[in-house]
């Protein structure tokens, strides 16, 4: 799998490091709320939810929406599809919403706009990447612990058709292997 990557952009204990600083940051904003529902959005965001999660002492709730936009490509689809049917009940409260990258928008800003409608009190976007870019959809992540260039990458949950989501960085893959 490693011989698949051209360059690392953010190693392992980079991630670490940056992730006790977001956490803290996290911690402290949420300290006065009764219940925090965090919601992570599959599967990209399973590595970084599990290591960010780990080190918020707070009472969390924790659950997974499944949300598709690239249907196997490189590009985004511009379309988010929910694949799940039942959704976390969440009126009347906070929320905490878990991405690996913040890219086009639309996921984040199309599940938002989905927690409201079910009555959410307040929403708050978390992603470990935004890309410098120009967003279709409105807003940037409330927390995002790393911004990098307009490419496409994968490891530390992010995948390429379904594979090297357990890099334990993130990296740039070969030509080769995308061609
Ligand atoms: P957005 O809706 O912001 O365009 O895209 C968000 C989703 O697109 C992410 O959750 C992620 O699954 C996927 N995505 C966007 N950029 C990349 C990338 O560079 N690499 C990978 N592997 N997925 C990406
Ligand atoms: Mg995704």
């Amino acid at each position: 799998m490693n011989e698949d990557i051209e360059k690392v952009l953010i190693a392992e204990e980079v991630i670490e490091r940056r992730l006790d600083v977001i956490a803290e940051r996290i911690r402290a904003d949420f300290a006065r709320e009764d219940s925090l529902q965090v919601v992570g959005i599959l599967k990209g965001a399973l590595v970084f939810m599990a290591d960010l999660l780990r080190r918020v002492p707070l009472r969390l709730e924790i659950e997974c929406l499944n949300v598709a936009s690239y249907h196997g490509g490189t590009e985004s689809s511009g379309q988010v599809d929910f694949l799940d049917v039942k959704l976390p009940e969440v009126k009347g409260r906070s929320v905490l919403v878990l991405d690996d990258i913040l890219d086009t928008g639309r996921t984040l800003a199309a599940v938002s706009e989905k927690l409201y409608e079910m009555g959410a009190r307040k929403v708050k976007t978390c992603v470990l990447l935004t890309k410098d870019k120009e967003r279709a959809a409105e807003g940037e992540a409330d927390y995002s612990a790393f911004e990098i260039g307009d490419e496409f990458v994968v490891g530390y949950g992010l995948d390429y058709d379904g594979k090297y989501r357990n890099l334990p960085y993130v990296g740039v893959l070969k030509e080769s292997v995308i061609g």
